[in-house]
């Protein structure tokens, strides 16, 4: 039972999505999965083959929440490469969706509704959408999907609905930093523990409190090691049951993407590191985790603010701004 395992399941989750947005700038579908997902630039890749090369150097297993939404202008076909190499090496494929695509679709699955967020949609449209969107990454050999991230967070209650009609046990499309931004689930501001929604487990992603009153999600971009360090090893002191952080297949580039940010790197591989250090973590997906963990009682915590650390992080962010994102031309 649960007392007699008390470690803390930490998901390292990958949304592994192509870029609509270079798509409606023109870029060719092999260009955006070379750069979105394997994340090619200067001569390198630095995606999901260098994320997945970083796990395995610790042991760990990574969650990719991979977006088949653009099989509705390309056809799946382009999904099986990148499946067959997440599968292949033991990682986990998961479900994102980013309903922007069927601005582009060649056929509507959805008599030509369109929206930014799937929590736009109907409950009948998510049913829908979820369903088609599944059945794409299974029919790329995606062992059995059990879990769902929606893109921009932009889930509501009927998205919970749908997934458990679905037989989808698990989302993670909870992010308390979203909560105005789209991220509509009931309680999404204050929710930072497993629990049980609507007939699904939800999973919200972790974080930490930066400034008083302000989450800061445990994305590699938006947090220093030295906060992610403290978040994981706050996790493990409170006895959380899990601690989901998040980071993207293109994040190791530069926003322009012509570059690795090595910065946004050493933070992954800084990850890596601390998981393998506490002994009381543990590396796992969502197919390992058992249900049980919503139940386990008392509200976790999250680590509270601290102005040096949130100082130090502000200061690297300044510097990495200039390392990594200035133009080497003048525009
Ligand atoms: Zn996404």
């Amino acid at each position: 039972m649960l007392d007699d395992n008390p470690s803390t399941a930490l998901l390292i989750t990958v949304d592994t999505e192509l870029s609509a947005l270079l798509h409606q700038r023109g870029i060719s579908l092999d260009d955006n999965i070379r750069s979105s997902i394997w994340g090619d630039a200067h001569g390198g890749s630095y995606g999901i083959g260098w994320q997945m090369d970083r796990l395995e150097e610790y042991g760990l297993k990574g969650v990719f929440f991979l977006d088949p939404m653009p099989a509705l202008v390309f056809g799946p076909d382009f999904l099986k490469p990148i499946v067959s190499a997440i599968v292949q090496r033991g990682h986990e494929v998961q479900l994102h969706i980013h309903s922007e695509w069927l601005a582009d679709a060649a056929c509507s699955p959805v008599q030509g509704r369109t929206g930014r967020n799937i929590g736009d949609f109907s409950l009948d449209d998510q049913l829908i959408l979820l369903h088609m969107a599944r059945t794409w990454l299974e029919a790329a050999g995606a062992p059995t999907i059990n879990a769902f991230r929606a893109g921009n967070f932009g889930a509501n209650d009927d998205t919970l609905r749908a997934l458990a009609q679905l037989g989808i046990a698990w989302d993670s499309s909870v992010n308390p930093a979203y909560h105005r931004h789209g991220c509509r689930i009931t309680g999404a501001r204050a929710l930072a523990g497993i629990t049980r929604q609507l007939g699904v487990l939800e999973a919200p992603v972790s974080g930490i409190i930066d400034c008083p009153g302000s989450f800061r999600p445990a994305q590699l971009c938006a947090m220093s090691a030295g906060e992610m360090r403290a978040g994981l090893r706050h996790a493990v002191q409170d006895r959380h049951g899990a601690f989901i952080a998040l980071t993207h297949s293109f994040e190791m580039l530069s926003r322009d993407r012509r570059r690795p940010n090595h910065g946004v790197m050493r933070r992954f591989t800084a990850l890596c590191r601390e998981a393998v250090r506490l002994p009381t973590v543990r590396s796992a997906g969502f197919h390992d985790l058992p249900p049980e963990l919503a139940d386990k009682g008392a509200e976790p915590t999250l680590l509270p603010a601290n102005r040096m650390r949130t100082a130090m992080r502000r200061a690297q962010q300044i510097w990495g701004t200039w390392r990594y994102e200035r133009r080497l031309v003048p525009a």
